[in-house]
């Protein structure tokens, strides 16, 4: 079987051709990246118009190249159909529904926080992890119950990556922030910032507000790095390993961007070695936003004949991952 994935929830305009044969994922994308700030809805819905066609195109000439007989050979086409920025969704799930219309083929609506998920429990080969997703917009921890994904705990306030981009914002570093203060860190010492955890929850909001303070009030910014990068992994970490707890699971894996963290993974890993758990963070390409995630999630709904028809398939851009009925899992329950 072979799908066609779309991914652009917001700063990522990217598509992708999955193989189920070879578990092949091939990966064209183009990211925008803002002259200054952060990232601008309305500029980065204008970069989706102009990139989703052409990274499109590209996979469609890889299918062809790759095609076994005549025509694409292609199956389904997938597309995430939420959380994200509305604008930029809805640009996605045009491209989506034309393309399926053109070649004839069922539509896959995908939430983009359970591809997240599910791409590292495909990669691990792990059976029902837990997952913590440190996304740019996002931050929580799910876990299997009963048919769904459940929100086990999650930030009160913003994501994980978009509090670091706002404090980077403040220092007037380009976007996006995490890789930039990720480097800092190595150089600077620990600088003691609040520690915000109430039982599964978190929030960064003090966090941030005290780390511009710091830096404002003279603190080195190396310093603040480090103590920003401990805090808030370590907060991470802390429910991470609640949520092995309470679910008995002894299986993690890590999903979103500021998961290319190198201090993250290692905190994780740690913890996970210490309580005898087993741990896995996908390569990073399938770790920031990527189609390729999309895909083989796609792949495995079209499977469990998990598809939508064009009413059904409009975008959504508070699409909570337990509102997803878990349908391709052979333990879930229809
Ligand atoms: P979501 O998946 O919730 O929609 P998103 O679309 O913003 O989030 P992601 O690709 O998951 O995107 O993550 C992007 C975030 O990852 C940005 O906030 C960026 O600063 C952060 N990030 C990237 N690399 C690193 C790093 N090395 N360390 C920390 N954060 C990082």
């Amino acid at each position: 079987m072979r799908i066609v994935g779309i991914e652009g929830t917001a700063w990522a305009a990217s598509a992708a051709l999955y193989d189920t044969e070879t578990d092949e994922v091939h990966i064209e994308s183009d990211p925008y990246q803002p002259d200054s700030g952060g990232l601008h809805p309305r500029e980065a819905a204008e970069h989706m118009g102009s990139a989703i066609p052409s990274v499109v195109s590209t996979i469609l000439d890889r299918a062809d190249e790759t095609a076994d007989g005549p025509g694409l050979d292609v199956d389904a086409v997938a597309f995430s159909q939420g959380p994200g920025l509305g604008p930029c969704l809805r640009i996605v799930g045009t491209a989506a529904r034309s393309l399926a219309g053109t070649l004839s083929v069922p539509l896959v609506g995908v939430n983009h926080m359970v591809a997240h998920l599910e791409i590292g429990r495909h990669r691990s080969g792990f059976d029902s992890p837990v997952c913590l997703n440190a996304s740019g917009a996002n931050a929580h921890l799910l876990g299997y119950h009963d048919g769904r994904y459940r929100i086990l705990g999650e930030t009160m306030d913003t994501g994980v990556g978009n509090a670091i981009d706002k404090f980077t914002r403040h220092l007037d570093w380009s976007h996006p922030g995490g890789p930039k203060v990720e480097q800092r860190a190595r150089e600077g010492e620990y600088y003691d910032l609040p520690y915000v955890v109430k039982g599964m929850d978190f929030s960064f909001s003090g966090i941030m507000s005290a780390a511009k303070d710091a830096v404002d009030d003279g603190v080195p910014v190396e310093d603040v790095c480090a103590g920003l990068q401990e805090t808030i992994f370590a907060m991470l970490t802390e429910v991470a390993e609640r949520a092995l707890s309470l679910t008995g699971t002894d299986e993690l894996v890590l999903g979103g961007g500021v998961g290319q963290n190198d201090r993250l993974r290692a905190m994780l890993a740690s913890m996970c070695e210490q309580r005898g758990a087993d741990f896995h963070a996908p390569e990073p390409r399938f770790l920031r936003d990527n189609a390729g995630m999309i895909a083989v999630l796609g792949a495995k709904m079209y499977a469990a004949g998990d598809t939508v028809s064009i009413p059904e398939s409009a975008v959504d851009p508070d699409f909570r991952p337990d509102e997803v009925p878990v349908t391709w899992r052979g333990d879930a329950e229809s």
